[in-house]
């Protein structure tokens, strides 16, 4: 079903990072959002999903990563779309706010794949940056965004699926690199399984449930 709140934007441009994975960057038309929004994008059929913005409240464009499911409906179109090509897509929505509402609390970040959307959007709009970020990724190749977040804060990347400088395993092999004190907020993003284990390793060491941020987007 058409949602009668949506917009139309063109398209950009889609990068393939390989492994599945799309940044796709849409004309922005002066949509306001939140990091750690996400907004239903729409196929040609009128089915949608949601998707988390990858780009920053201030950027020209509006951007998002996206990893192309095997028989989806809506991730391979718009994997498969080009320059020029529009997409509808609804107004933002959210209520997972990377390091926002926290006061002058310190934060830190942790995601698996696509998750680290919303850490992206948070460093390209805000000044403070996080403690630290956790990001496992299957391939290497896979780590959107690495680069620019390891200018921001200490940046650990754990890769499962082969071996290279980074550390060679799930992120769970990186939980130890949390900075734990009474004070600091964490921000998962990604996989059940990821967000699950971390916040169950996080109570594990005494922090409450109120500082421990979460958001899925994939189940299993
Ligand atoms: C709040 C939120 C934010 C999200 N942000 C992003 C994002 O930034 N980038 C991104 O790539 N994806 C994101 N997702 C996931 C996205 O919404 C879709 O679920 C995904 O792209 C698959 O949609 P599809 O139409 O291609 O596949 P579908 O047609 O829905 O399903 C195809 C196959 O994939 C399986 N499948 C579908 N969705 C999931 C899922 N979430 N977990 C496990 N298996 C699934 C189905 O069981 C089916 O077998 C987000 C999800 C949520 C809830």
């Amino acid at each position: 079903m058409i949602n009668l709140d949506c917009s139309t934007h063109a398209v950009l441009s889609v990068k393939a990072y390989g492994h599945g994975l799309y940044e796709v960057a849409l004309e922005r038309n002066g949509l306001a959002f939140t990091p750690g929004d996400c907004v239903a994008l729409y196929n040609g059929g009128g089915q949608s999903r949601p998707y988390s913005i990858a780009s920053g409240s201030r950027d020209a464009d509006l951007r998002f990563l996206i990893r192309e499911m095997d028989g989806g409906e809506v991730s391979p179109w718009l994997a498969g779309r080009t320059s020029g090509d529009t997409v509808r897509i609804s107004p933002p929505f959210g209520w997972f706010r990377p390091g926002q509402e926290i006061g002058d609390a310190p934060f830190a970040f942790m995601a698996t794949g696509t998750g680290i959307a919303p850490f992206l959007s948070y460093v390209a709009t805000f000044d403070r940056p996080p403690s630290c970020c956790l990001y496992g990724v299957r391939h290497e190749s896979d780590a959107a965004g690495f680069d620019t977040l390891d200018k921001r804060c200490p940046t650990h990347l754990a890769v499962s699926r082969e071996a290279t400088r980074h550390r060679h395993g799930r992120i769970t092999g990186l939980f130890s690199a949390l900075p734990l004190d009474d004070r600091h907020h964490y921000y998962a993003c990604g996989r059940e399984s990821m967000v699950g284990e971390a916040t169950a390793w996080l109570r594990a060491q005494g922090i409450p449930l109120e500082r421990i941020h979460r958001e899925v987007f994939f189940h299993g």
